[in-house]
């Protein structure tokens, strides 16, 4: 990550946003078999905190793109998975290296596309070359060491390999518009197989940046496809294609849910079941304990709350406090919240941005204005920029934990806080939702850690600290329950959802060998 307390980082930056925003308004063309294909119709792509500035125009595809697409992926396959591992791997090495070289300017795109501040733009590059770095080293690892994993008995040799499956539908979701995409790409493509990317329509302009970084990397034409569009149009028709074998989907627990269930049905002409790996939401809880240190554990809470405006899978988006220090706890939140600086993210500082557009603006402001049915505000920050899809952050006090605004995922910087009589009452409060993706403790107990480790629901726990910012291939990240099937992104078994698991059985008491 940047160092942003040395000027040389904070002046390297400046310039970088200087330069994209210079050359804002460009053109994002379709990948399609190796070729850059214009469209009829576009989809504009706009700064949420100056939603009258053009981002990028981008080709917007159809699903006889989805179908051109998908015949040429299904031709390009079977060369691209033969080929040695190393070869794919090494693609993943150099589309890293051109990402790294280009860290800030990638950053600085995601300020004016997808509205992040500098720090967490910062963290999505970081995010997407780690995991171009994590997938090929795992690739090789699997492909070394699988041999050892199968007895082998004398007289018989057993070989376990894994192979891509094949054709990969890739589909995206805006607020990690650079790592998730490549994350999930990348391994699909390691694996063996050919990818198709349907990136999310806000965020165009990143994901063309990403096409450019595995074009650099060698990624033969056909092996890698993108194709910005709709969902409820290229994305549904590639989701429903008979030779797609896996498609990676993260995003929302409705959209998850729709694909899982066409993904099911086999169309004709298929000749595989599809696999799905599907990354939903979260309606996140961070607990603190009666004994916890507030100084620690208010600004982690806020962070985890209002960083990226809350729109993270992994937000805190529930703070569950415990009764004897809740009042203490709340006055120190809402102090430190109204302290975060909004604005507009491209300026060095800006804590909070605007959410992605209109409608989640009108989603958030929903949520914010029927708050008081249901519970009381604590804090409505309204010193926010007039132009842009600015939501101040709130904090709403809760006394039912099934009130929508402490039930339903919001995407947004709303945080609700809920009493919990005790340690036992808090556990259980914040196990009171179908997602499970993270979840958090502050404590000082040892037993209280313990126990949160266990007995939180959530596919990931963070003990005192935020409950955001996981690292590949050190926490890996995913949920269950209701926020998803699949193995952790940017962790050991991510791979193997992307491949074919294969053993070879040979006897070999045999009577010599044949000539040639
Ligand atoms: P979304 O609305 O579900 O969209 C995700 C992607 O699906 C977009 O590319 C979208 O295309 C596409 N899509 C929509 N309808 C489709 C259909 N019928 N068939 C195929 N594709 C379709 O989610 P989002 O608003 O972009 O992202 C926010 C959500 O993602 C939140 O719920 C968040 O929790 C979740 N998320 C989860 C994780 C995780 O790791 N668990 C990480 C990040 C985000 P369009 O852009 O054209 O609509
Ligand atoms: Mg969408």
């Amino acid at each position: 990550m940047r160092e942003w307390r040395r000027g040389s980082a904070r002046a390297a930056f400046g310039v970088a946003v200087d330069g994209v925003e210079t050359g804002l308004g460009f053109e994002v063309p379709a990948l399609l078999a190796g070729e850059q294909v214009r469209t009829s119709s576009t989809i504009a792509s706009v700064d949420p905190s100056r939603p009258d500035r053009l981002v990028a125009t981008s080709a917007s595809c159809t699903a006889a793109d989805a179908d051109a697409a998908v015949a040429a992926a299904v031709a390009a396959t079977p060369d691209w998975r033969r080929r040695p591992v190393q070869e794919r791997a090494a693609v993943l090495f150099r589309a890293a290296d051109w990402m790294r070289q280009r860290r800030d300017g990638l950053a600085a795109l995601q300020c004016f596309e997808a509205g992040k501040p500098w720090d967490q733009a910062d963290g999505d590059v970081g995010e997407a070359i780690d995991f171009c770095e994590y997938y090929g080293r795992e690739a090789l690892r699997l492909a070394s060491g699988s041999a050892t994993l199968v007895q082998s008995p004398p007289g018989e040799a057993n070989r376990l390999t894994y192979q891509g499956k094949g054709v990969a539908v890739v589909i995206s979701p805006w607020n990690f518009p650079l790592a998730i995409p490549c994350g999930m790409t990348v391994a699909a493509l390691v694996a063996g197989n050919s990818v198709i990317l349907k990136p999310a329509e806000q965020t165009p302009g990143v994901a063309w940046r990403l096409a450019e970084a595995l074009v650099a990397g060698g990624v033969p034409p056909g092996v890698f496809q993108l194709l910005p569009g709709r969902g409820e149009d290229v994305g549904a028709r590639l989701v429903a294609h008979p030779d797609v074998a896996v498609i990676a989907f993260t995003g929302s627990k409705a959209v998850g849910l729709h694909i899982n269930q066409v993904a099911s049905t086999p169309q004709d002409g298929q000749r595989h079941l599809k696999k799905v790996v599907c990354e939903l939401g979260g309606k996140n809880a961070l607990i603190i304990d009666a004994d916890a240190d507030p100084d620690q554990a208010v600004p982690a809470a806020a962070y985890s709350a209002f960083g990226y405006a809350g729109q993270k899978c992994s937000a805190a988006s529930r703070l569950i406090v415990v009764d004897s220090v809740y009042d203490v706890v709340l006055e120190r939140l809402v102090g430190c919240s109204r302290e975060l600086i909004v604005g507009h993210p491209a300026t060095a500082g800006v804590q909070v941005g605007p959410v992605i557009d209109a409608e989640a603006h009108e989603r958030v402001r929903g949520y914010v204005e029927r708050a008081p049915t249901h519970g009381r505000i604590a804090l409505q920050r309204e010193d926010v920029p007039e132009e842009g899809w600015f939501v101040g952050p709130t904090i709403v006090e809760v006394e039912d934990p099934q009130a929508p605004v402490a039930s339903e995922e919001i995407f947004g910087p709303v945080l609700a806080v809920l009493r919990a009589r005790d340690f036992d009452h808090a556990i259980e409060l914040a196990n009171a939702t179908d997602y499970a993706l993270t979840a958090g403790l502050f404590s000082r107990s040892p037993v209280h850690l313990e126990r949160a480790a266990s007995e939180l629901r959530a596919g990931n726990v963070y003990l005192n600290r935020a409950i955001t910012g996981a690292v590949v291939g050190r926490q890996p990240f995913g949920g269950y329950g209701m926020s998803g099937i699949g193995s952790k992104a940017g962790g050991p078994d991510y791979l193997l959802q992307f491949s074919d698991p294969r053993v070879s059985t040979e006897n070999t008491l045999r009577q010599g060998f044949a000539p040639d």
